[in-house]
């Protein structure tokens, strides 16, 4: 039976839980470890390195010598584009085995590691590699008697630091387009979801990166995570994750040696419904599937939805109807769509959010309460909550869970003023069969990405990424490059 055959895999999997660095796989320098629970049924995975700032300072250092002996930096792109194309196809090869880590580790259904986030690693690394040999340097239209190069060069030593929710797709975000423009990378994988991070090191090392290129360090955010952002011989630090921590980054990145600093953050996405949507089956099945897509647990995930109230009681009859499709089930089960919440702490913090909202007066229409699983682990049913108001707890904070907050409109201009009236600006939608409208509307929306009449738009090509306190980057896209480069001015007199 499809639901054995994972947890007859699970059980004899074996994983690795020392740091790399170097090329080496490594416990912490203070012998420190930690332990790694699963969310899928609360059992102990084993332990991982807590590395510390003495781990960092090696993988800093390891990072410093291979740039300088240029056995990557120095590589023609094309030669750079075969690696990192090995390593896609690796990831493909090692394929469920990924899947089963990521699956145990942060509790999300198998099927989507299997079908989303292996392929979503192995196409970032893949796209990035294709890129790398395309990119043409520039000549300035400068004096008659001279030439002005205009070329990139690798930032350096990169920092990427990483939230749990896509522990690999996250990371391959940053180090794909930090690898394929020549840098040195020293990854640090949340301390919730580890494995597969420490899993594509080895990875990246069959492919052919040479050691020191690539370092994985796993530890706890206020130590390893800290360290890095802190290190004066870090030039860059890529940071996925919250605002609260995102704020701390720029503030480590100022005080220590003004390293760029790229955040991307946390959302608390529109989702805006007029009457004249054309297809309101589409709408519905949008904003449910997206916001339970992950158990909730994503940070572009559409948790305001605000209906035109003329066609707000079908639009929630729909929604009630498709709600129970998404109960979650065993991620280990090849026919759940909905795993774990990724630890008890983040189950505590959705629940207490969930009080909140009763208590302000939203009406509970779904859900909202935890599931006990026979095995142990971390559910909740997905919940819906209807006459919402934009101050209430479950509207102004990003709750990252199954939660999701109706709130009524008649007039267009005040729903985009209320979806306006948010720290975050990640991504928006607007359902309407009048595309000037919509354009308008879009226009007016303060986010950095709008979809309209959709919510699924995604793709390696299109930068993603936030405004307002939703972060200062972009990843995805070739405009992650100018991220991870620094343009060189050469002056030539000829
Ligand atoms: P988090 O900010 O708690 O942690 C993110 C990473 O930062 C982890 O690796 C953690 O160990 C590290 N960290 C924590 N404290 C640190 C410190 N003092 N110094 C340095 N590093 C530190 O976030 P999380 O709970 O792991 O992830 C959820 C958040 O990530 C949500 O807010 C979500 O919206 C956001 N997110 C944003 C995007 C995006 O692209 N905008 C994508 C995914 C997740």
């Amino acid at each position: 039976m499809k639901n054995r055959l994972w947890h007859d895999r699970a059980a004899t999997l074996n994983f690795d839980g020392r740091a790399f660095i170097d090329g080496h796989r490594k416990w912490a320098l203070s012998e420190k470890t930690f332990d790694n629970q699963s969310p899928v049924d609360g059992r102990r995975l084993g332990k991982i390195a807590r590395c510390e700032a003495a781990d960092i300072d090696l993988a800093v250092a390891a990072a410093r010598r291979a740039l300088n002996d240029g056995r990557w930096a120095g590589l023609a792109p094309a030669a750079r584009k075969r690696v990192l194309i090995r390593f896609a196809d690796l990831v493909q090869k090692y394929g469920e085995e990924l899947a089963l880590l990521e699956t145990l580790d942060m509790g999300k259904p198998i099927k989507y590691s299997l079908s989303v986030d292996v392929n979503a690693t192995a196409n970032c690394l893949r796209w990035y590699g294709e890129a790398i040999d395309k990119i043409y340097d520039e000549i300035a239209p400068t004096a008659a008697d001279s030439l002005a190069l205009i070329t990139r060069e690798p930032v350096g030593v990169v920092g990427a630091i990483v939230p749990w929710n896509y522990p690999m797709i996250m990371a391959a975000w940053k180090i794909a387009p930090a690898l394929a423009a020549g840098n040195s990378v020293i990854l640090k994988p949340s301390e919730k979801s580890p494995l597969t991070a420490m899993r594509l090191a080895d990875i990246a090392l069959e492919a052919g990166i040479p050691s020191g290129v690539f370092n994985v360090v796993p530890g706890f955010g206020h130590e390893a995570g800290a360290a890095l952002a802190l290190h004066m011989d870090v030039d860059c630090i890529g940071f996925t994750g919250s605002t609260k921590i995102g704020k701390q980054i720029l503030q480590m990145a100022g005080m220590s040696n003004l390293k760029r600093a790229w955040t991307e953050l946390g959302g608390k996405s529109a989702n805006i419904v007029c009457a004249d949507c054309p297809d309101l089956d589409a709408a519905v099945a949008a904003a449910i599937g997206s916001i339970y897509f992950n158990q909730g647990e994503s940070c572009n995930a559409p948790s305001r939805l605000f209906v035109e109230s003329s066609v707000k009681d079908r639009f929630l009859e729909k929604a009630l109807a498709m709600i129970p499709l998404f109960q979650p089930g065993d991620p280990l089960d090849e026919d759940s769509i909905m795993g774990a919440i990724v630890d008890a702490t983040q189950l505590n913090s959705v629940m207490a959010y969930i009080s909140a909202g009763t208590r302000e007066g939203a009406k509970l229409l779904a859900g909202g309460i935890q599931l006990k699983a026979e095995s142990g682990g971390y559910y909740i049913a997905p919940t819906l909550f209807d006459e919402v108001n934009n101050e209430m707890k479950i509207a102004r904070e990003e709750i990252f869970g199954p939660v999701l907050s109706v709130i009524g409109f008649t007039d267009i201009n005040d729903a985009i003023r209320q979806a306006n009236d948010t720290p975050y600006g990640l991504q928006a939608a607007i359902w309407t069969a009048d595309l000037s409208r919509a354009i308008n509307i879009s226009r007016a929306l303060r986010a950095g990405t709008v979809h309209v009449n959709q919510y699924d738009g995604d793709d390696i090509t299109v930068p993603f990424g936030g405004i307002k306190q939703s972060g200062n980057g972009r990843d995805k896209s070739l405009h992650a490059f100018d991220k991870y480069t620094e343009l060189k001015t050469t002056w030539i007199r000829i």
